[in-house]
């Protein structure tokens, strides 16, 4: 058991990881206390926060919603400060007090407090997978210089980190990949919600749909990335930047149980698994108590009532995103940040009903073609290209939606 005692900020408090964060801290009040959070839209579950976590900040993007936040505070007598906007989510990632960032803010959107909270040498549980596909090598260079301590959240990257050799998971830049005897890392994909749905099938996908994802329980623009598969897109840039990893050495297995989270490959024959339940919890609880253990409130697994595990090819032709991903690492340069960017405006123009589901890879490929040759050497540059794309994107969900109103 961890002897410390751990001051956490949640960056994205009140979504999906923040909450499953909040869920296990809450089980271990004697060794984890919260510093800060932030949330976006969800003034309920602040105050909810605010009064079960007491933490001393609290951070929202805008003044209508820190005004509301400051008024629900007061009539539940909470002395919390209330912050307002992007600085402020900065400075709750590297406050002297903390020593550790949970880091779940959906896409973009979470980088810069993200990269403040590597630069500042804290541990950083990286739950924002879109930091690392916008700035993959930017910020893997903060975190060798700082000396943060860098936990993958999501479950495959948390997986493959728990089946690496202790002295490559640390410091994956210190050897090579080859040099530790890995020959592959083999993420697992659920397949999501559409595995079986033929390409006409596809085209009827309404957003409520894909927001249900047939084993885990998340956010509704990683729900729908699951769906089109650019989740496991995102995943393989992911694994690239996180583990050093040549993109091929780098396979997508279709898993649909979900219960292998992912795999490693050594030279001498050997996989490396790690498997549990379809919980988040299990991967946060490791990265707040790594090198230790902690229970996480789990259900362990019953590999009786499981039975069988299942594997399967991905099929690119019904699953574009996740070709689209292998290309625009392999391409590198400013093309992950443009993927990212356009892939989010997609899901947007999704979830709003305003492009078909299979859109969502013709907007991206169409992007992609349009912004090729970005600049990308400085963190400025990929922001700009991040704008460029995301305007470009945008201006053809406008036009599509005329051509469909016709
Ligand atoms: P949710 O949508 O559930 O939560 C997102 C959080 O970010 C909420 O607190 C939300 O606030 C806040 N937020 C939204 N927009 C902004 C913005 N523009 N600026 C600042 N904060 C914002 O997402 P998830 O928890 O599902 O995912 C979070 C991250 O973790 C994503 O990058 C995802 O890919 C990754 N991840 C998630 C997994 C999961 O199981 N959910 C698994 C693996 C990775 P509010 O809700 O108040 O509006
Ligand atoms: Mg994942």
């Amino acid at each position: 058991m961890p002897q410390t005692k751990r001051i956490i900020t949640i960056l994205g408090a009140t979504g999906s990881i923040g909450q499953s964060t909040l869920d296990v801290v809450a089980q271990h009040p004697e060794l984890y206390s919260v510093f800060a959070v932030s949330g976006a839209s969800q003034i309920d579950k602040l105050l909810e926060i605010g009064q079960q976590f007491q933490p001393k900040i609290i951070v929202v993007l805008d003044e209508v919603r820190a005004k509301q936040v400051r008024d629900g505070l007061q009539a539940l007598a909470l002395d919390i400060e209330v912050q307002v906007g992007e600085q402020a989510l900065i400075d709750i990632a590297i406050a002297p007090e903390v020593d550790t960032v949970m880091a779940s803010i959906v896409g973009a959107a979470g980088m810069p407090a993200t990269l403040a909270a590597a630069q500042a040498g804290k541990r950083v549980l990286l739950a924002n997978k879109e930091t690392l596909v916008l700035a993959g090598q930017i910020f893997m260079d903060v975190v060798s210089q700082s000396g943060a301590q860098l936990l993958p959240i999501d479950s495959e990257h948390n997986a493959i980190y728990q089946s690496l050799p202790i002295g490559f998971r640390e410091q994956p830049y210190g050897s090579s990949f080859v040099e530790a005897g890995i020959e592959k890392l083999l993420l697992t994909a659920s397949g999501g919600p559409f595995r079986s749905h033929t390409l006409a099938q596809l085209e009827q996908i309404t957003p409520a749909q894909a927001i249900k994802h047939p084993n885990w329980s998340m956010g509704k623009k990683i729900s729908v990335d699951s769906a089109s598969l650019m989740n496991k897109g995102l995943e393989v840039i992911e694994a690239h930047w996180l583990f050093n990893a040549p993109i091929d050495r780098i396979d997508v297995v279709v898993h649909p149980q979900s219960v292998i989270h992912s795999m490693v490959q050594y030279c001498d024959g050997s996989v490396m698994a790690q498997l549990g339940s379809p919980d988040m919890r299990t991967p946060i609880a490791y990265g707040l108590a790594y090198p230790e253990r902690i229970s996480a409130g789990v259900k362990l697994l019953d590999l009786f009532a499981i039975a069988r595990l299942d594997f399967e090819a991905p099929d690119h032709q019904r699953f574009p995103c996740l070709g689209l991903a292998y290309a625009a690492i392999r391409e590198g340069g400013a093309a992950p940040a443009i993927l990212n960017a356009a892939n989010e405006v997609a899901v947007a123009a999704f979830l709003a009903e305003q492009i078909r589901f299979t859109q969502i890879p013709q907007l991206i490929e169409s992007t992609l073609m349009a912004k090729a040759g970005l600049a990308s050497g400085s963190l400025d540059e990929l922001l700009a290209a991040d704008h460029q794309a995301r305007t470009h994107a945008q201006a053809l969900v406008a036009k599509w939606r005329t051509a469909i109103a016709c």
